[in-house]
């Protein structure tokens, strides 16, 4: 089933990350930004470890995975050594103490009490932990998140907590067909992600922005993501 760390080489991950950094650097520079602006994490779910590694010997930096139970499975071989790991998916308040301390920020806070949870884990293994509060910023029933006017209310009660720091916002925008579309959702979350900034919460520190997946990070990027979540357009489809 999983393989070892083998060293294979995988020419299509290797050009694949070097058209999209290409293409964020270039997009950097039309939106007057600059590239290193953005960091592109590369979003590992269902990727096995062997194409894993490759993306990061062609020198992928962060990693996304969704699923707790999968990426423990897979941790252990993978070459973390240099990489930052982020937790992008949902997370269940029962599967908090197997993930903190494994991963190097989660991106999905969504409630008072999975932050709490976290916190509370963190201060239990002695470490803190770098969150970001997911925004549900199309309003979508299927998605997670908090909705908008939620979240000064949930900032402000998970400032409190000292095993966490929140370092910015998150969003999944429902999926538009037109650029226009696309940039005007991500041009609220932007407008959201000032606004919340501009309140100087204490303990609370707006500097990252996650927005953007294979499909529209041009869009996110011109509307001022500081961090791009890209699976597909680096690994492939996803079976
Ligand atoms: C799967 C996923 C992505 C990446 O999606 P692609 O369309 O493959 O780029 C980004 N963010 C989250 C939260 C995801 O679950």
């Amino acid at each position: 089933m999983m393989e070892k760390p083998s060293g294979n080489r995988y020419p299509d991950i290797e050009e694949n990350l070097k058209i999209v950094r290409h293409s964020i650097a270039e997009t950097c520079v039309k939106a007057g930004r600059e590239p290193g602006d953005v960091t592109l994490l590369g979003v590992t779910k269902t990727v096995q470890p062997d194409r894993i590694n490759a993306a990061i010997r062609a020198g992928l930096e962060v990693i996304g995975e969704n699923r707790v139970q999968e990426y423990l499975s897979k941790r252990e071989m993978i070459n973390l050594d240099n990489v930052r790991a982020h937790l992008i998916g949902h997370l269940q308040t029962n599967k908090v103490s197997k993930i903190v301390g494994k991963v190097d920020m989660i991106e999905s806070i969504d409630s008072v009490k999975v932050a709490k949870a976290v916190s509370d884990a963190s201060l239990k293994r002695g470490i803190v932990t770098d969150v970001l509060v997911q925004v549900n910023i199309g309003r979508e029933d299927t998605k997670h998140g908090v909705m908008a006017e939620e979240l000064e209310q949930l900032l402000r009660a998970a400032a409190c907590f000292k095993g966490i720091k929140i370092r910015g916002l998150m969003a999944i925008p429902p999926i538009y067909d037109t650029e226009r579309e696309k940039r005007a959702v991500f041009s609220d979350m932007c407008k959201l992600f000032i606004d919340i900034k501009g309140k100087n919460i204490d303990n609370v520190a707006m500097d990252i922005l996650s927005m953007g997946m294979s499909a529209d990070y041009r869009e996110a990027i011109m509307e001022g993501s500081t961090l791009v979540r890209i699976g597909s357009a680096i690994f492939g489809s996803r079976s």
